[in-house]
């Protein structure tokens, strides 16, 4: 049976994706090597990344005095390099989320952090907004996609304090004006390639402010002038992260990709809203397009076990919701196909015909 996959993270890539990965993984450049066996610093891997780099540079229009760098740890390890390198003593948090909480617990080990704002009260159900942000702030930090709670800032916004940004969860997905932002990192294995690597942008003349010694590894200062290569890079999904690019070039690049991810919500949703069985968690303009959060209507709610199966049983995968949501939670990152969302979309439809 054709599986219909939802994951959250790490989550569904482009079929041509994974199988020229895994045929440079079995032959690289038939030279009779493997990817994974040949050195980093070898002439025929240093291509790699840089064509990764360039075309993130290219897709994501990067502006000149932007350094692009590939780090291993997840972006979970960037909530304590970001702080490390960009807070001197203050620094701003909008708490939208898990992802933004633990965030902001690290930053707290360098400095002092305000909480702008926060929905924790709402179990996170909206983005909180007309916040102040401290104008001596060192920056401000937004998680732009709330992977577990299904809320995206689907904007750039204009705050008077440097911005800094996870994007693991949504980067790629649409036009973003990186002039408005110190720093971007997005942990790979949401919207871009396998899990591994961290792609992190940076703003060059806002290194090396920072009043502290820093370890040599954790210095962003480190990667930029060796190219990411200071030490082994996760070559492999570095190189998944290549053939993703290409592909997204192919596709439309990210004005595609936006397009493809309306349409994809406007198919989830509109069936959410309509169908007598469910309803979504998220107050209606804070909806994410990436994750899209939903539960049984509460006179239904005996019957989310029975729909789990009824999706399961046609293919759907990865649909059960984060356990601090419940319900449902449907992964539409850029692989995932209109095929693929109307399919669950029929699953709906066909569960409330029984019931
Ligand atoms: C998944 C996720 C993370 C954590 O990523 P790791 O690579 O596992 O550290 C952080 N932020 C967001 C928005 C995420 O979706």
């Amino acid at each position: 049976m054709k599986k219909y996959n939802f994951n959250a993270g790490p989550s569904m890539l482009p079929r041509e994706v994974i199988e020229n990965t895994a045929k440079q993984i079995l032959d690289f450049n038939g030279d009779g090597l493997s990817l994974m066996e040949i050195s980093h610093r070898a002439k025929n891997f240093q291509p790699v990344v840089d064509e990764a780099e360039a075309l993130i540079k290219e897709l994501l229009q990067i502006p000149e005095g932007y350094s692009v760098i590939f780090l291993g740890g997840g972006a979970s390890l960037q909530f304590c390099q970001v702080p490390y390198n960009f807070l001197i003593k203050k620094a701003a948090y909008l708490n939208t989320g898990t992802w933004a909480k633990k965030a902001m617990k690290e930053a707290k080990l360098f400095g002092e952090v305000v909480e702008v704002a926060s929905s924790a009260d709402a179990n996170y159900t909206f983005i909180p907004k007309g916040y102040e942000v401290p104008s001596d702030a060192d920056y401000l930090h937004i998680t732009t996609n709330n992977t577990i709670y299904g809320t995206e800032i689907r904007e750039d916004l204009d705050v008077c304090v440097p911005l800094i940004a996870d994007m693991s969860s949504d980067i790629f997905s649409r036009p973003i004006d990186v002039s408005k932002y110190d720093c971007i990192y997005a942990g790979a294995q949401k919207n871009l390639a396998m899990a591994g690597v961290t792609v992190i942008i940076l703003k060059n003349d806002k290194l090396g402010k920072a009043p502290r010694q820093i370890p040599t590894m954790l210095n962003y200062i480190t990667h930029v002038e060796k190219g990411s290569m200071f030490n082994t890079p996760p070559v492999v999904p570095i190189y998944s992260a290549l053939e993703n690019l290409r592909w997204l070039k192919a596709h439309g690049g990210v004005e595609a990709m936006d397009k493809l991810a309306h349409e994809r919500a406007e198919i989830v949703y509109g069936e959410i809203d309509r169908n007598k069985l469910f309803k979504g968690t998220v107050v209606e303009e804070d909806r994410s397009l990436m994750n899209i959060c939903f539960v049984m209507n509460e006179e239904y709610a005996e019957l989310e076990k029975p729909f789990f199966e009824f999706a399961t049983e046609r293919g759907m995968v990865g649909i059960k919701g984060h356990r601090s949501v419940g319900g449902f939670r449907a992964s539409c990152y850029n692989a995932q196909t209109i095929e693929g969302v109307n399919a669950l979309v029929k699953a709906m439809q066909d569960f409330e015909k029984q019931h």
